[in-house]
């Protein structure tokens, strides 16, 4: 059963929100299965390898590659088999038809500029977005020398101290990039121990014994002090050797160090939430960080939600491996999935294609 929805501006049979590595890697797939998928670009147009310098695990690059050019070179890639990359950013998606008694295909997909499309097929590759601490301070100066990405705005404040917050991957690779323009660049890292991989942590050592980085163990950023105009001017922090040192804080621990550091930026690496808000509508399920949670499993049909028709791939589904080649992976498996489910369908007669004023060349 499906409604009429006479605002649509196009009917699609696959609309791919996201163009980061998983997006783009299911473009080029489902632009090989003649399924003219729609990928729409979101807030942050190809994904977080674009605030990346170099890609040194892609595999098939034996030099590296820059993030910028390997999205560049796949989204050439997908409009090679006849994607479409459009701007756009998807506010909401909401089933229109009923799939064996589940709500599910086709979609009523709404844009930010008001545009409305329909499509049968939906793949969520939106991926996810930087953390913030919610700090004082914080709003007020982010992008006036704080900030989520060391690869966009390192260079702006060279010659400064700069503060890195985190201790994964992203803020290891930070600080390490961030060297280049730094006086001294300082790692604040809430344990004494970091979860990134030995890789970063032996190039970070490095640069410890250099001199270029400080690492400040079992220490949290409380405050950001400092205007718009004049940029920041010193950061409040805390400091407890058993760890976790803001919670102690809160809670009257009077162990607990509390100091003051002129620093000229600070970078936030505490890693991303998924880009899930727009889901909302669809009774597509969400875990408790609001990752979209996927059939899994051994067999096909892996990206499928329980939702009809809606499938899932990239980090707005994977919270553990989140790398550009599992993001790939899972990009390209959501396009199979997606083109299976969309045969079957129009061999059982019934994609709903009533959904849509203009249905695409092909479907019946
Ligand atoms: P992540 O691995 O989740 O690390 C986030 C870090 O921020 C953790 O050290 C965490 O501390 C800290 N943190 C989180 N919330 C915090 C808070 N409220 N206050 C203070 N500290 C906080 O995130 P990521 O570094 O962005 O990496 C995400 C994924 O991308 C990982 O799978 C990573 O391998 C991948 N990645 C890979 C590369 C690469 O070069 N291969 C580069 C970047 C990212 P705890 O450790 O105490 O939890």
């Amino acid at each position: 059963m499906t409604e009429n929805v006479e605002e649509a501006v196009e009917h699609r049979r696959l609309i791919i929100a996201g163009t980061g590595i998983a997006g783009l890697t299911a473009a080029i797939y489902a632009g090989r299965s003649n399924n003219e998928p729609l990928v729409l670009e979101g807030d942050e147009p190809g994904g977080q390898l674009t605030l990346t310098t170099e890609v040194d695990n892609y595999p098939g690059f034996p030099e590296g590659i820059s993030g910028p050019e390997l999205v560049n070179n796949m989204k050439e890639q997908a409009q090679r088999f006849g994607a479409e990359l459009d701007h756009g950013i998807v506010v909401d998606v909401t089933p229109l038809g009923e799939v064996d008694g589940t709500d599910g295909s086709p979609f009523r997909v709404e844009m930010r500029d008001g545009d409305v499309y329909t499509c049968d097929a939906f793949i969520a590759a939106s991926g996810a977005s930087a953390r913030t601490l919610g700090v004082p301070g914080e709003d007020e100066l982010m992008g006036y020398g704080l900030s989520t990405c060391a690869t966009c705005d390192g260079a702006f404040f060279r010659g400064e101290d700069m503060l890195v917050v985190g201790g994964g991957d992203a803020a290891m690779e930070e600080a390490n990039f961030l060297t280049k323009f730094a006086d001294t660049v300082y790692i604040a890292h809430r344990r004494d121990e970091f979860r990134a991989e030995d890789y970063w942590i032996d190039r970070i050592m490095d640069k410890v014994d250099d001199g270029d980085v400080e690492i400040l163990w079992n220490t949290e950023l409380t405050e950001i002090h400092g205007d718009p105009d004049e940029g920041i001017d010193h950061a409040s922090l805390v400091r407890h050797p058993d760890g976790h040192p803001k919670e102690k804080f809160e809670a009257g621990d009077d162990s607990v160090e509390t100091f003051e550091m002129d620093v000229g930026a600070v970078f936030y690496a505490i890693g991303h939430t998924p880009n899930t808000d727009y889901l909302d509508d669809t009774g597509v399920e969400l875990d408790d960080e609001g990752y979209i949670i996927t059939e899994g499993g051994r067999g096909g049909g892996q990206t499928a939600t329980g939702v009809p028709g809606l499938f899932g791939a990239g980090d707005v589904v994977d919270h553990h491996y989140q790398q550009a080649v599992t993001a790939a992976g899972m990009g390209s498996e959501a396009a199979l999935d997606a083109d299976d489910w969309l045969e079957q369908r129009e061999r059982a007669g019934e994609l709903g294609v009533d959904a849509a004023p203009e249905p695409a060349a092909g479907d019946d």
